[in-house]
C-alpha cells in the first residue's frame, strides 16, 4: 500500500543525527504489536560481527518504507574486534514522536549476536516476559544461562556463524533474517531490500550471499520450548545504588579493577577455537612464542621423564581465536576446531587457578 509519506517520520542514526525521508511514499502500512508504545529491540553484540549496520538496516527500513517512527544507535566499547557492542532500536508508531536516546532497558526483544555473551546477565536483562530472546549457536545443548529467562518468553536459537559461513556472508544478515521471521508484523521482503540497498553501492558482490544469508535465517531458526523458568519480566541492569550525574564516583567506574588477569577475551572468538591433542604434543613452545594474548598453560614435566616443562592446554579466558598457535605447531597437535556452546569451559585449563579456577 502506497501513501505519503508522513512529516513527522525520521531516524535517528546516532544521538543528534537524524535523517529524514527522501522518498515521498511508504510500500506499507505496519501495525505494531502495542499501540500504546514503543516497540524496542537490543542486539547484543561485539565488534565485527555488524550489529551496528543490522541496528541501521532495520530501522532504516522501517522509517523509509514501513511507515513507522524509528531510532537507532550504538554503544561501544573501545573499538576493536571482541569489544562489546551494543545497539539498540525503537520503532513506533507515526504519530508517536521518539524523543528519547537512551539505551533500551525492557525490550521486547534481545538478538544475541556471539553464544559467549550468555554468560553475561547483562545480556538479558530486562526482557519482558511476553518477550522473544533470539541466539546464535549451533544445534546441541542449550546453555544452562538460559533458564533465567521468563517462562513466558519466547527462545529461539539460530546457527547464524555457521549459515553465515557456508553462504559467505556474516551474521548479520542471518540474525536479521530471523528477527523478520520471529515477528510477522516485520516484512521480510522490505527489510531485505533495506539490507541489499544498504550493500548494492559499497559491496555489490555482497548483495547475493547476504540475500541468500537472510533468507536462510528468516526460515532455518528453533523455537525452543521450556527453558527459561523465571516468572515476570526479568529486572533491568542498573548498578546499584542507582548512580546518577550528581552521585556516581569521580574518574568513573571500573567494574572489574586489577590487572589483565581479569580480562575476559572470550567473545573475541568468533566461532573458532584452537584444541589440544596432547598426545601429539612435543611440548617444543613454539605456539607459546606466537600467541598474543599468553594463553597457553604450562606444567612441571613428569619426574625423570623426557620434558622438563610440559603444555597442559589453553585458557581460553584469554584466548581470541587468532589461529596463530594453530598455524605454527610443527606436529599439528593444536587444531582448529568449532566452537560449541560449553567446550571452551569444558578444556579449559586455569592459568590462574588459585585466582580464577
Ligand atoms: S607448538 Fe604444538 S607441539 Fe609445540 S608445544 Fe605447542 S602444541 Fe605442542
Ligand atoms: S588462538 Fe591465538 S590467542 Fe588463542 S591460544 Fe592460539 S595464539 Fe593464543
Amino acid at each position: 500500500m502506497n501513501r505519503p509519506f508522513p512529516e513527522a517520520t525520521g531516524v535517528n542514526l546516532l544521538p543528534g543525527v537524524r535523517i529524514e525521508s527522501t522518498s515521498n511514499v511508504v510500500s506499507q502500512a505496519i501495525c505494531l504489536p502495542h499501540p500504546d508504545r514503543f516497540f524496542e529491540i537490543r542486539f547484543e553484540s561485539i565488534g565485527g560481527l555488524g550489529a551496528h549496520a543490522a541496528g541501521q538496516v532495520l530501522a532504516t527500513a522501517a522509517v523509509l518504507h514501513m511507515g513507522l517512527n524509528g531510532a537507532h544507535f550504538s554503544s561501544y566499547g573501545s573499538e576493536k574486534k571482541g569489544s562489546l557492542v551494543r545497539s539498540f532500536v525503537r520503532l513506533g508508531h507515526v504519530e508517536r514522536p521518539i524523543r528519547t536516546s537512551a539505551p533500551v532497558e525492557t525490550p521486547d526483544a534481545v538478538v544475541v549476536f556471539h553464544a559467549a555473551l550468555l554468560r553475561n546477565p547483562a545480556t538479558r536483562a530486562g526482557l519482558l516476559k511476553d518477550g522473544t530472546f533470539i541466539y546464535n549457536a549451533p544445534p546441541g545443548p542449550v546453555p544452562e544461562e538460559l533458564a533465567a529467562l521468563p517462562r513466558t518468553a519466547r527462545l529461539i536459537r539460530v546457527n547464524a556463524l555457521g549459515i553465515a559461513m557456508e553462504e559467505k556472508s556474516r551474521p548479520n544478515a542471518v540474525l536479521l533474517g530471523t528477527l523478520a521471521g520471529a515477528f510477522p508484523f516485520l516484512p521480510t521482503d522490505v527489510i531485505l531490500d533495506a539490507l541489499t540497498e544498504e550493500f548494492a553501492g559499497k559491496h555489490p558482490e555482497a548483495v547475493a550471499s547476504n540475500t541468500r544469508a537472510f533468507q536462510r535465517g528468516a526460515t532455518e531458526f528453533e523455537l525452543m520450548d521450556g527453558v527459561g523458568r523465571a516468572e515476570g519480566d526479568l529486572p533491568a541492569a542498573r548498578s546499584e545504588p542507582a548512580w546518577g550525574y550528581q552521585t556516581q564516583p569521580p574518574g568513573g567506574i571500573l567494574p572489574e579493577p586489577g590487572n589483565m588477569a581479569w580480562n575476559d577475551l572470550s567473545a573475541s572468538r568468533t566461532g573458532v577455537m584452537p584444541v589440544l591433542d596432547v598426545e601429539k604434543c612435543i611440548h617444543c613452545g613454539v605456539c607459546d612464542l606466537v600467541c598474543p594474548d599468553f594463553c597457553l598453560a604450562w606444567g612441571e614435566g613428569a619426574e625423570g621423564g623426557k620434558y622438563e616443562r610440559m603444555l597442559m592446554g589453553v585458557d581460553y579466558r584469554y584466548c581470541k581465536g587468532c589461529m596463530r598457535c594453530v598455524e605454527s605447531c610443527p606436529t599439528g597437535a593444536l587444531t582448529r576446531e568449532t566452537e560449541t556452546p560449553g567446550l571452551a569451559d569444558r578444556l579449559r585449563v586455569p592459568l590462574f587457578p588459585d585466582l580464577i579456577p
